[in-house]
């Protein structure tokens, strides 16, 4: 099969976040894989224009493979958003190894798999935008070690990727997402590991964000309109990581 659409792969394409970047770069003109772990998924487009392709972004080998395949058979990689990612909630203290590990294979080792395998074939070509997920959590989340140490790390190889490949044609950025409201942020807040009026009190713009103003960042990112923005971290967070004042009872009107 073969496309006239640049190609863009979105990890994790399958759910939340990842599914919105993915129908938002379908709108923007690219033929999407969504390259998920979830199962029984197989290739073939969907409604939504976008392409299946089951991967697990911790194998480091298959990611690689998997890449070589999806060139093969759809073009060149233009676009990649590492966005799989995974977390775990439990103090330091408590944390077992495996599931530290967990968060470090998917969210550390898996990021740079697929940024090494995409960004090789990239620099090749002299053209390509990678885009990494991170988020707010990367300066520190009490109770949550694992992600906020893998998406601070995040952050780092952005911003070194984003250096080592400015001048060969090649550009890294990221997004860092605030709260977004999304299955699994619902699914804390029942859960009870989120508190939901807690965390309004702390956004300025006192509300969640939504999976699509997220797609809307990585959009600009994905096209030539950031063309000069290499290493960079987007914040898109409602003005969360811009406030450090003391809480009020009320905010200014
Ligand atoms: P979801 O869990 O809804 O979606 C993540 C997707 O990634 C799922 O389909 C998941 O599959 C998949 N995935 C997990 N592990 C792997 C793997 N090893 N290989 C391939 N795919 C995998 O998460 P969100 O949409 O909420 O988050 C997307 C990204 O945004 C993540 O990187 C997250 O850390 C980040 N983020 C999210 C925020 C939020 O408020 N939601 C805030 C800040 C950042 P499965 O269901 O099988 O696990």
């Amino acid at each position: 099969m073969s496309a006239q659409r640049p190609i863009a792969i979105v990890t994790g394409g399958a759910a939340g976040i990842g599914w919105e970047i993915g129908r938002r770069l379908a709108a923007d003109g690219h033929l999407v894989v969504a390259a998920d772990r979830v199962p029984g998924l197989t290739a073939g487009e969907n409604p939504a224009g976008i392409v299946w392709r089951e991967l697990d972004v911790t194998d480091h080998a298959v990611v690689d493979r998997v890449f070589g395949e999806i060139e093969a058979e759809l073009g060149p990689i233009a676009v990649l958003v590492n966005n799989a990612g995974i977390q775990r909630h439990r103090g330091i203290e408590d944390l077992t190894w495996d599931e530290w590990a967990a968060v470090v294979d998917v969210n550390l080792h898996g990021v740079f798999s697929a940024l090494q395998a995409a960004g090789r074939r990239m620099l090749e070509r002299g053209d390509g935008v990678i885009v990494n997920i991170s988020s707010i959590s990367a300066r520190g989340s009490a109770g949550r070690a694992p992600y906020a140490t893998t998406k601070a790390a995040v952050i780092g190889l952005t911003a070194t990727a984003g250096a080592e490949w400015a001048a060969r044609g090649v550009r890294v950025n990221a997004v860092a997402p605030g709260y977004i409201d999304t299955g699994v942020f619902r699914q804390g807040v029942d859960a009870g590991t989120l508190s939901l009026d807690t965390i309004l009190s702390r956004i300025p713009a006192q509300r969640l964000g939504q999976a699509s103003e997220i797609a809307d960042a990585v959009s600009f990112l994905a096209s030539d309109r950031s063309r000069y923005m290499n290493g960079q971290t987007l914040y898109v967070d409602g003005g969360f990581m811009v406030d450090y004042g003391v809480p009020l009872a009320k905010r200014p009107e």
